[in-house]
């Protein structure tokens, strides 16, 4: 056994695979399929946004529900014990959130979210995601 705090250890394992985590995956083989072309990860705008579909001025978001604190989502729960630790993180994730969104509308782009809890229904998660991108320039 090593001295970390589950808590800990698990916010390690987080920024351990930062990228290409499986919802991330998901979407980008989901779009991929559809025929889609987009990049990952450009590290040139706000946030690095994990989908960024150029044709469309569109970037996709794929947040973990417990992260990036969904709204009225059981998967957002907060853990019983280091409340303050938990709040502190929580509100800095969803507060660099909200200044990242801002600047890439600022910049013309349009900001979508997919929550991993949608994930769970990876087809109607697509058809919402087609409903954003003008019909007449798809593909
Ligand atoms: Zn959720």
């Amino acid at each position: 056994m090593d001295h970390l705090t589950p808590e800990k250890r698990s916010w390690n394992m987080s920024r351990i695979r930062g990228r290409d985590t499986r919802p991330e995956v998901l979407v980008r083989s989901m779009l991929h399929r559809a025929g889609y072309r987009f990049r990952k990860n450009v590290s040139t705008l706000p946030g690095k946004p994990d989908i960024v579909l150029p044709k469309y001025k569109t970037v996709i978001f794929v947040h973990g529900c417990f992260w990036h604190r969904h709204k009225g989502c059981k998967d957002a729960t907060t853990p019983k014990s280091n409340k303050a630790f938990w709040k502190k993180k929580f509100e800095r994730n969803t507060a660099n959130d909200r200044k990242h969104a801002r600047e890439l509308r600022k910049l013309g782009w349009k900001v979508i979210t997919v929550w991993s809890c949608q994930l769970k229904k990876p087809d109607a998660a697509l058809r919402r995601l087609e409903r954003e991108f003008p019909a007449d320039e798809r593909r």
